[in-house]
């Protein structure tokens, strides 16, 4: 069945974006529940289904489910799913129908024992290994790249699940920050680019042993009072076993291309990512869309929540007065989430108000973090203008949208980016601004500190992909590949 919110938003079943985010746990009594409070935190990553799957060192025990985290995980769940090691996932797919079929964690049993996946990031030739597998007899439950992993892993003559992992890995193109649960073992593992986050955290627990973690972005560890030690490297796997934690490389080093869109919207503020935090990378973008993009107004009023750190920024670089003169209803789901276009058009009344009293009569830039098909953005124009505000000029803390992610961030077909085919003076027009402005490309560097190093990938913005695509057409018509 196709997926009315893939429909509305021009996508199709066959696409496999994924934004997601991604938890593990070794050496633990609690297991289960410092997943589910990992996955909490991570609840930002992706909205519509989340799972959680649990070792006692025999048995795997799994519970996924359409939902939020907190609405899935009661109690009793939790208590069913035993054992000191737990993987968990929380995910949000532009693709793929919302069937229970595609939550995450896969798990089966196999030649390498009971095996657990769960993914961040978009296999890019995940149509062709699926093929190619398919024609030799594999069968899929699912339409997601990530059931693709584990046939890879069954399929590997190495008689270790370390040895199948490390045959499986090698033939995946793209973005992968991986967590994998054996009966007796974690192991997480990220791409040889580094695209998505994946970070290493450590807790002490009774006895002086030692608890090890693994999440998308450090706020998870801040949940359960675990210490942020490092990240996976790009290219690494980490091995917890009975043995201890061992550290190898899969694959040779490649030009890192970590995802910079991390630290324009999705990962939250107060997260570090790729090692840096992400408050600070914000604050820069608003610094330097300022200094870049200065116009006179009354007051600097943010898009909540994306576009708060970078107001400040821009509010703090301008000398302008930063008011929060939007206020966001914080029950309601992000509005670029909602399943169909006339909720989305309804969505944004939902979840922004205006605050009259601060924007009669002002001169007012807006400061958002992207535009995407510009609509939103219009509305907001809209909403901030009919509150009484004399003029609206919006501020957006990165560069156009040109092109779309393969690598595991929600985007339209390029079609549908509206930056990918219009001028800024058009998306200007559009959005009824009376100034538009983005940040340039060596400024997004600079914010991110990436300026001297080209450890970041910018694909979204310059239409430049850092690994070689298959089929790079038909991904960019979003057309069916299998
Ligand atoms: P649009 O109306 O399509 O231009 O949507 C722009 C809004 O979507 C901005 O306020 C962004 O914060 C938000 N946004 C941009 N990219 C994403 C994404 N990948 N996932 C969810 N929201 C996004």
């Amino acid at each position: 069945m196709s997926n009315p919110r893939a429909r509305s938003r021009g996508l199709r079943d066959d696409k496999f974006h994924e934004e997601c985010g991604v938890v593990a746990v070794y050496g633990h009594p609690e297991a289960s529940k410092l997943a589910y409070l990992g996955l909490y935190a991570l609840q930002h990553r992706g909205q519509e289904s989340a799972g959680i799957c649990t070792s006692d060192g025999h048995t795997v025990y799994c519970r996924k489910s359409m939902g939020h985290v907190a609405d899935i995980f009661t109690k009793p769940v939790l208590a069913e799913l035993l054992g000191d090691k737990a993987i968990g996932h929380t995910r949000y797919s532009t693709a793929g129908d919302t069937a229970l079929a595609n939550a995450q964690p896969f798990a089966v049993n196999c030649n390498k024992g009971s095996v657990a996946v769960a993914h961040n990031g978009n296999i890019t030739n995940a149509a062709e290994l699926r093929r190619d597998l398919e024609r030799t007899g594999s069968i899929f439950q699912s339409n997601s790249d990530t059931e693709t992993v584990l046939h890879l892993v069954a399929r590997s003559s190495e008689r270790t699940l370390a040895g199948a992992l490390r045959d499986a890995l090698l033939q995946l193109e793209g973005a992968f920050s991986l967590v994998f649960l054996a009966q007796d073992r974690m192991i997480v593992a990220r791409d040889p680019n580094g695209f998505r986050p994946l970070a290493i955290g450590e807790m002490e627990i009774s006895g002086g042993r030692k608890c090890y973690v693994a999440a998308s972005e450090t706020c998870a560890f801040d949940l359960i009072s675990a210490t942020y030690v490092n990240d996976v490297e790009p290219g690494e796997m980490v091995i917890v076993g009975p043995e201890g934690v061992t550290r190898e490389r899969f694959a040779p080093a490649q030009p890192r291309a970590q995802c910079v869109f991390e630290h324009v919207y999705f990962a939250r503020p107060d997260s570090m990512v790729f090692g840096r935090s992400v408050q600070e990378s914000r604050e820069n973008l608003g610094r330097l869309l300022a200094h870049e993009n200065p116009v006179p107004a009354d007051i600097v009023v943010p898009v909540p929540d994306s576009g708060v750190a970078a107001a400040l920024g821009y509010a703090s670089e301008s000398g302008i007065p930063f008011r929060h003169a939007l206020i966001r209803n914080h029950y309601v789901g992000r509005t670029f989430i909602e399943p169909s276009q006339a909720i989305r058009d309804f969505g944004v009344k939902l979840k922004l108000n205006p605050v009259r009293s601060l924007l009669q009569g002002k001169s007012v830039i807006l400061v958002d973090d992207s535009i995407v098909r510009g609509t939103t953005s219009r509305k907001i124009v809209r909403m901030v203008r009919q509150a009484g505000a004399r003029e609206v000029h919006l501020r957006i803390s990165c560069p156009p949208t040109i092109s779309p992610c393969f690598y595991g961030v929600d985007t339209p077909t390029k079609g549908e980016l509206i930056a990918s085919s219009h001028t800024v003076e058009e998306i200007r027009r559009f959005v009824e601004a009376d100034t538009l402005g983005y940040l340039s490309v060596g400024s997004l560097r600079k914010a991110v500190g990436d300026d001297q190093r080209h450890e970041y990938c910018y694909a979204c913005y310059t239409g430049d992909y850092p690994t070689e695509l298959i089929n790079i057409e038909e991904l960019m018509a979003g057309r069916k590949r299998g």
